[in-house]
């Protein structure tokens, strides 16, 4: 069976959706079958991944409305271990459509439930709200994630979002695990960075990923390529540090230390990979 993975935190803009894409990417490449959820009506997941639906293809609203069959919604990216359920405007209108249905917090969990056996991880990219989406996609999943951006407001809200997730756990979903806070756009030069991470360390403990994602112009710039950043620029500071990631993220999850040593050479990376970035 394979573990939901939900990216979440309600602040805007904070490395959710460029976290979802890479991440996703880097445990392809690691070997892993992964399933992206698209989740967020404005659709950068998809799109970061070069794929854009013209009116008439089907997307996740379709799955959620039972409008359409996974088989025909889902799209293979430019790697072959990772699969992408896209998203479009419409998802905005499913939340309206959703809010008198009984079960309505239950849609996304139980229109996984079938394709879970089919990947290792699916990884659901979330919008910035604590909205009805926000919350099917909690629901859904088994773990959650939060990307923090390294400034100033990072905690605002934070302490909102880990009561909300504590809530859908009490409440939806007692399989729901916190598996943790990454810090994004980080640069260690600045003393509010490493300030910032101390705060977090206070909320989350251990549960800190050890890796931070360094602030990286690539990482800004391989979206409007549609492509992750192992493709747009295998040798970035970027690169390296969603690969390290992935590699923390399936320690995590019981891989031993070294067993993604060579992990440079594998599936997807070119093997001149070279770390100078
Ligand atoms: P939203 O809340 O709108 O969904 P988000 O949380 O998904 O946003 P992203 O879209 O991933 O955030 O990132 C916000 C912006 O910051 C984007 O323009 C992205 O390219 C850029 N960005 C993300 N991470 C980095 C990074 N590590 N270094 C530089 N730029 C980054
Ligand atoms: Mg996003």
């Amino acid at each position: 069976m394979g573990e939901i993975v939900c990216v979440a935190n309600q602040k805007g803009g904070v490395g959710k959706t460029t976290t979802s894409v890479n991440l996703s990417y880097a445990l392809a490449c690691l070997g892993q079958e992964v399933l992206l959820v698209d989740f967020d009506p404005q659709s950068n997941a998809s799109s970061g991944l070069g794929i854009i639906l013209k009116d008439d293809e089907k997307s996740v609203y379709h799955l959620l409305t039972r409008t359409a069959a996974f088989k025909d919604i889902v799209r293979q990216s430019s790697h072959e271990l990772l699969d992408v359920l896209p998203a479009s405007k419409d998802l905005a209108g499913a939340e309206v459509e959703l809010v008198n249905l009984p079960g309505r917090e239950k849609v996304l969990r139980e229109a996984l439930s079938t394709v879970k056996k089919m990947y290792d991880f699916i990884i659901i990219d979330c919008p910035p709200s604590l909205s009805l989406l926000t919350i099917n996609a909690l629901v859904a999943a088994d773990s959650v994630i939060s990307p923090i951006q390294c400034e100033y407001y990072a905690m605002e809200g934070l302490a909102h979002f880990i009561n909300t997730t504590g809530k859908v756990k009490q409440f939806l979903s007692p399989q729901l695990k916190v598996d943790g806070g990454i810090l994004t756009m980080y640069d260690a030069r600045m003393n509010l960075a490493n300030q910032v991470k101390d705060e977090i360390s206070k909320f989350y403990g251990d549960k800190v990923y050890k890796t931070p994602i360094p602030r990286n112009i690539r990482l800004a710039e391989a979206p409007s390529f549609g492509q992750s950043i192992f493709e747009y620029d295998p040798s970035c500071r970027g690169t390296r540090a969603y690969l390290d990631l992935a590699v923390e993220f399936l320690e995590r999850r019981g891989a031993k230390p070294g067993d993604y040593k060579d992990y440079q050479y594998s599936a997807g990376i070119k093997a001149d990979f070279d770390f100078g970035g």
